[in-house]
């Protein structure tokens, strides 16, 4: 089943990501089995399942036995619905407004985030003349979504008004779960008891990836990793328990030789100091290259760091390879970004940001190849269908 590769756009790509579907259902499964027997593991595969496709993600994920699907837009919902047969699919940016009728009508649960969403819900609900699901966030200390405490006491006081949202459970979102000792972690857990208990007999949601980890308390009903799915560690203080699901490697363009003090590339930033052999990769800040990684970023071919002379382009960067036999890398080689040697954790570092956003950059330009794509047969006939 390994060896199933399903290929993507980039014909001529000069960059080649691979995304092994089958480590996005270990991971899977090995959060999972951290879980109680009770407790649901859902999956987020908002922003295109981080940037990795999420056509082929969520049914991979939905083979290993998940049904609870979060994305952020009601857009992702709607394009990934025909995917995920017998799922519940939340929108965690909650109900746009003019939105009803299509969430409605895609049977999509949005994530009331406010008592005006309640109200907009249980409009349409009382208008359709049935109860309409939904799920209630609780903001408990990052104040970025969710119902107040006001709120909470608006709902509940507001009683039949609602009677037409059906709510499926209720959830709140950490702000620290990266780091198991902040004591932000235990004060929002303190705070979404209390506001939950106002919904008597309701299932709860509250750890992303990194909540898993906290510790069992922070499990409830279900858990809404996305990020550890896709071998981004959830735990950056220790060894990365997931496995890696992202490879990414460049095409070298041209190699050339470069004199003692010859300068390379835009704002003439670097500066040879001796002679030099350099090669260029066809990827570039287009491609999720951050320009920040210019500082201190390298690439591997055979083990060996190259590292990264001048600045990012938008298509290409140029990398040292002196330290390399001339015969063995030129034009068509194809050198490690992400792998072996270089975790999306590591590029990340380098760049002075997050996996995440290394994830969700890495554009559109590659050659994807999908590994593990055997069980996929109905993802494939959906696209089939749709295309
Ligand atoms: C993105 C998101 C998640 C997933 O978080 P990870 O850190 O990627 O596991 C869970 N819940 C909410 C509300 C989110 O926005």
């Amino acid at each position: 089943m390994a060896g199933s590769v399903r290929k993507s756009g980039g014909l001529h790509a000069g960059a080649v990501l691979t995304i092994d579907l089958e480590a996005v259902r270990w991971n899977y499964r090995f959060l999972r089995g951290k879980l109680g027997a009770r407790v649901r593991c859902g999956a987020v595969v908002k922003a295109d399942a981080y940037g990795l496709g999420a056509q082929y993600v969520a049914p991979a994920l939905h083979a290993e036995g998940c049904r609870d699907f979060f994305v952020a837009h009601l857009d992702e919902g709607l394009r990934l619905q025909p995917y995920l047969p017998e799922s519940s699919i939340y929108i965690l940016n909650g109900l746009p407004g003019g939105g009803e009728a299509d969430c409605v009508d895609a049977g999509l649960v949005p994530v009331l985030n406010s008592l005006d969403q309640c109200q907009a819900w249980a409009m349409r609900a009382r208008k359709l003349g049935k109860a309409l699901p939904a799920v209630i966030q609780i903001d408990s200390g990052m104040n970025r979504l969710g119902m107040s405490q006001r709120e909470i006491a608006g709902w509940v006081k507001g009683g039949s008004q609602f009677a037409g949202v059906d709510v499926r459970f209720v959830m709140s979102h950490l702000a620290c779960a990266d780091v198991p000792s902040h004591a932000a972690n235990a004060m929002q857990l303190a705070k979404f008891r209390r506001l939950a208990d106002l919904f008597p007999g309701l299932p709860r949601s509250f750890a992303n990836s990194s909540g898993i980890f906290v510790g069992k308390d922070f499990h409830h009903d279900i858990v809404r990793p996305g990020a550890a799915l896709y071998g981004i560690n959830p735990i950056p203080t220790r060894a990365n328990p997931m496995r890696p699901v992202v490879r990414l490697s460049a095409r070298v363009i041209q190699v050339r030789e470069a004199d003692k003090g010859d300068h390379v590339g835009y704002g003439w930033d670097f500066r040879a100091s001796t002679a030099a052999r350099l090669a260029t990769l066809s990827i570039g800040y287009a491609d999720g290259m951050h320009r920040a990684v210019a500082k201190t970023g390298a690439v591997y071919f055979e083990g060996q760091a190259l590292p990264i002379a001048g600045r990012v382009s938008m298509d290409s960067i140029t990398v040292d390879v002196s330290s390399l036999q001339p015969d063995r890398l030129g034009a068509g080689s194809e050198v490690e970004v992400i792998g072996d040697h270089q975790s999306v954790d590591d590029l990340a570092e380098a760049m002075g940001t997050i996996g995440y956003e290394v994830l969700t950059g890495l554009g559109h330009r590659y050659e994807r190849n999908y590994l593990g794509t055997a069980d996929l047969s109905r993802a494939e006939l959906v696209r089939e269908l749709q295309s």
